[in-house]
């Protein structure tokens, strides 16, 4: 059942005092670029350095005496549900592919979960997560197309729009589609003339293919500074898939030239450590793909990338993605 926004308000509550609450700062750079106020949502500050652990807390509330929970991720879901599960003292088994970065299967590691490192896609993940829920019985917490995982996102949005009502353009980040789908469905309760923008890097979109064919599809998952967004969103998908199709106002695809240049920004202009994954939205505006003709805000979601990439890119450096060379530019230059 798709959720709504009385389901977004009970996550809320679910949340509060564990996840909720991150800074929603002014970005006088990307305010000059815009022509508009434009506002960072720091999901980065959350205790796992992502926005993943509100979903997952939505989810494990909703269980009963399991035993234990899996998921597969490629990453932050991982500890997202890891770092829930703990708090409910659950067994957290978390699958993912070999292209997940070191610094995020240590991470889930460090909240007490086990790390199965399966296959090279997340479908070779998504497969033994499956497996483990058959064989011996533990919950699967999707990543993004499920009721709960919706709904936990969406309280980013209530969140946003609480403390800024005259928000008129939501840049999201947009990989399975959960955030994107709870994000617009909260706020568009809230005031339907929000528009909401997804947004992903151009090389293996999965959702943005799958709206294109007006069903889900499958795309070839590369590489990518937003690593956080690759993977598909499942040829099963019931929920993350209509909801974005239903309430996403435009979908916007950035290079990987734009997001290396966008994490230079958020780093100099606003001194924030960011994943590619969530600069986006910054991306997007920078290199003139979207128009914002309001106040606008956009959500940081997250901060778990590997140092020495984030080194390279900051000091302008070239980056070796799979087949692809990012050149390098120092900022300013
Ligand atoms: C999961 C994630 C996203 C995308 O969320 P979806 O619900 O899959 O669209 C964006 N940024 C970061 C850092 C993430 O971990």
């Amino acid at each position: 059942m798709r959720p709504v926004l009385a389901d977004v308000l009970a996550a809320a509550r679910v949340i509060a005092g564990l996840a909720d609450a991150t800074p929603l700062v002014p970005s006088p750079y990307m305010s000059g670029v815009a022509g508009q106020d434009f506002l960072l949502k720091l999901e980065n500050m959350q205790p796992i350095g992502a926005f993943k652990l509100r979903g997952a807390l939505n989810a494990v509330a909703g269980l009963g005496e399991a035993a234990g929970v899996t998921c597969c991720s490629t990453g932050n879901h991982g500890r997202g549900v890891a770092y829930a599960a703990r708090a409910r003292g659950l067994r957290a088994v978390v699958c993912m592919s070999e292209l997940v970065p070191r610094a995020k299967v240590e991470g889930i590691r460090a909240l007490g979960a086990e790390v199965r490192i399966v296959g090279r896609s997340q479908d070779d993940a998504q497969a033994e997560a499956a497996r483990l829920v058959a064989e011996e019985g533990l919950v699967e917490i999707p990543p993004f197309d499920d009721a709960r995982v919706i709904a936990g996102q969406g309280t980013i949005g209530l969140e946003i729009m609480a403390a800024r009502p005259d928000i008129e353009v939501l840049l999201v980040p947009l990989s399975g589609g959960g955030l994107a789908a709870g994000v617009a469905l909260a706020a568009k309760a809230i005031k339907p003339s929000v528009r909401v923008v997804g947004i992903s890097m151009d090389r293996g979109a999965a959702m943005h293919e799958s709206l294109r064919a007006g069903r889900p599809v499958a795309v070839e998952e590369v590489a990518s500074l937003a690593d956080s967004l690759g993977g598909g969103i499942g040829m099963g998908n019931r929920l993350s898939f209509p909801m974005c199709r239903d309430l996403l106002d435009e979908v916007v695809l950035v290079t990987e030239a734009e997001i290396y240049r966008a994490m230079q920004v958020l780093y100099y202009e606003d001194r924030i450590v960011a994943e590619g994954a969530c600069v986006v939205g910054l991306a997007a505006v920078l290199a003139g793909k979207v128009s914002v003709g309001g106040p606008t805000a956009t959500i940081i979601t997250g901060r778990n990338l590997d140092m020495e990439m984030f080194t390279r890119i900051i000091t302008g450096q070239d980056v070796v993605l799979g087949d692809m060379v990012i050149e390098g530019r120092r900022y300013g230059t």
